[in-house]
């Protein structure tokens, strides 16, 4: 077989690669790719949005399948094009494709088939839109209709902030035509994950559980990108979860569109808000998520090709997928800047030591090859991924391939995974007494994230702010902490208050921040009164009391273990290196 596949992205390299694997096929195209989809198929200079060349391409050079990998050929109708010419593709019709061309026509879906979302309403006039939002109050979510690459969804904090955004979308018509109707939308909290299957209209089989991290910056902060990185699976996607996703959400969505008349035959991708086991839709899209593709389909043991095959032909019923069970996490390595203004053509050095390290794969989302090296060419440029025993393994699989990757300004997120991490039982919980402390007890979160352990860091006062520290000790084991790490200075007693009102092991790190230099601080956190323990570090101490509670932590967690075990050869390495 003869397949072409579009896009430009590290979703399509992902594919290729994927699809080059399949016994089934002989020769692989893709419009346009970029640098690193070149060393595996056939670039063909055609743009992804432009269909008449793209059919007009198939037609003369006899390609048997297309794969479409953004979502704008499928909502222009590339499939409607494909198929009056009864040409072969994969991919959902125009129709089907408005699950997510159109917001007002998947909520409408949604509501009509009582699949779970967020309560909302939609409008057509800003005045309207402006007395809904001033009676809904905030926060609260505003949603253009169409697709506006990525930016058109602003949850909007304050009153000011919501009602920006519809001048924005609907006045100032910053995304044009995709803002002429407006979803306004509960703001749901919780976990988010996403969730892919593959349908032909009625099969329907079920991806692993995935998630992505869409903010630029570490801990989910800065504005929004294509996505930083992802993992596979998510553990927040409990079997019941899972369950609850089929039955109250897939299954309506395949079955209502059929019911209209647009049987969906694709990938369907749900973006779900999960909170107390129940999920809700925030989105739907229409193809694969990019990176969540990365992961996804390097976990898929089965020849792609026959799946794809299957869902063209309408046989779904008679496949199965069979998944790798390691989890699977890829980094995305971005240009300095974005998701801003960045540069472009800066030299790509490592990719051979990082292509050479087992279970690691390194796509091009935006690479350009010339005489024999790779440049940058896009804002996110590479996705690292890799498998792992277990999730910590895979993390800290991909960050090593990651470090032996550079480029001048290169930026990717330190934090990829941490979320699922928590889940397995890391998760440490860092409360300072007032912002002059941040400084110092920064070293404790950095170790702790060279160690692969999520923490948050929290301002609360024993002094000035008494029940919201009492309020963090009461509710810290219930958000999944498992160690808290005080840090303050004067006559602290932070770690006293904080060890009053838990029972999770409490680690005091007195600070020098006081004319005493921090004797005062070591004084009263040491000397706590019988049945409040307090185990205290040294003055200044972040960095041993992060690595106590990672001690702490593997005495239950056996990567950790074996991580720290690696920390402390290092250490020994760095001294007998030292040349007295
Ligand atoms: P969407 O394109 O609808 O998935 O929105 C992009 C991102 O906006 C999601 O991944 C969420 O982080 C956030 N979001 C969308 N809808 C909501 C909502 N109703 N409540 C809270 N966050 C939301």
């Amino acid at each position: 077989m003869k397949v072409l596949v579009i896009g430009s992205g590290g979703r399509e390299h992902t594919l290729v690669w994927k699809i080059k694997q399949s016994t089934l096929v002989k020769e692989v195209f893709c419009a346009p790719g970029n640098g690193g989809i070149s060393k595996l198929a056939t670039c063909v200079p055609i743009k992804a949005n432009d269909l008449k060349s793209l059919a007009d391409f198939v037609e003369k050079e006899g390609i048997d399948l297309t794969v479409v990998g953004p979502e704008e050929p499928l909502v222009l109708g590339i499939v409607n094009e494909f198929e009056k010419r009864g040409l072969r593709i994969f991919g959902p019709s125009q129709k089907a494709a408005q699950i997510e061309g159109s917001k007002v026509f998947a909520k409408e879906l949604m509501q009509k088939y009582n699949i779970p979302t967020a309560e909302f309403a939609i409008f057509s006039d800003p005045k309207l839109a402006k007395d809904y939002v001033q009676e809904k109050g905030a926060p609260i979510v505003i949603k253009a209709d169409g697709l506006a690459a990525g930016k058109g969804v602003i949850p909007a904090r304050t009153l000011e902030q919501a009602l920006e955004a519809i001048d924005l979308i609907m006045v100032k018509k910053v995304f044009g035509q995709a803002g002429e109707k407006i979803v306004i939308e509960e703001f749901l909290d919780g976990e988010e994950a996403s969730f892919l299957v593959v349908s032909d209209g009625e099969n329907i089989l079920a991806l692993p559980s995935s998630q992505d991290h869409k903010p630029i910056y570490d801990d989910d902060k800065g504005p929004n990108t294509g996505g930083m990185g992802a993992y596979s699976p998510a553990p927040i996607v409990t079997k019941e979860v899972e369950r609850h996703i089929m039955q109250d959400i897939i299954y309506p969505a395949i079955k209502g569109l059929a019911k209209e008349g647009f049987p969906y035959k694709g990938v369907l991708y749900a973006g779900l808000m999960i909170k107390n086991g129940q999920p809700k839709v925030l989105e739907f899209n229409c193809r694969f998520g990019d990176p969540e593709a990365q992961p996804l389909l390097m976990r898929l043991k089965t020849d792609l090709v026959e799946i794809l095959n299957a869902v063209v032909d309408g046989n779904l019923k008679n496949q199965t997928l069979k998944i790798d069970p390691r989890p699977s996490v890829c980094v995305v390595m971005a240009s300095g800047g974005y998701p801003g203004s960045y540069e472009k053509g800066k030299i790509i050095c490592g990719l051979d030591v990082a292509e050479n390290m087992e279970n690691v794969m390194v796509f091009h989302a935006g690479t350009s090859f010339k005489d024999g090296n790779f440049y940058t060419a896009g804002g996110r440029v590479l996705g690292v991924t890799a498998l792992g025993k277990t999730l910590p393994d895979a993390i800290s699989t991909a960050y090593e391939a990651v470090k032996s990757i550079s480029w001048e300004g290169v930026y990717y997120r330190k934090d990829i995974g941490f979320k699922a991490l928590r889940h397995l039982g890391r998760f440490v919980g860092i409360v300072i007494g007032s912002t002059s402390d941040k400084k110092i007890m920064l070293e404790a979160k950095n170790t702790l994230r060279e160690l692969f352990i999520p923490c948050e860091m929290t301002l609360a006062s024993a002094h000035r702010s008494p029940e919201r520290v009492i309020n963090y000790a009461k509710t810290a084991k219930e958000k999944g902490i498992k160690v808290i790490i005080a840090g303050a200075g004067y006559a602290a007693h932070l770690a006293g208050v904080i060890a009053a009102h838990t029972t999770l092991p409490v680690i005091a790190v007195p600070l020098a921040t006081s004319p005493l230099n921090g004797m005062d601080a070591l004084f009263s956190s040491v000397q706590m009164p019988s049945g409040v323990p307090v185990a205290v570090v040294g003055i200044n101490g972040a960095k041993n009391a992060a690595l106590l509670a990672a001690q702490i932590l593997a005495l239950n967690d056996k990567p950790l273990a074996k991580a720290l075990e690696n920390m402390k050869k290092q250490m020994a390495l760095k001294i007998e290196k030292i040349e007295l």
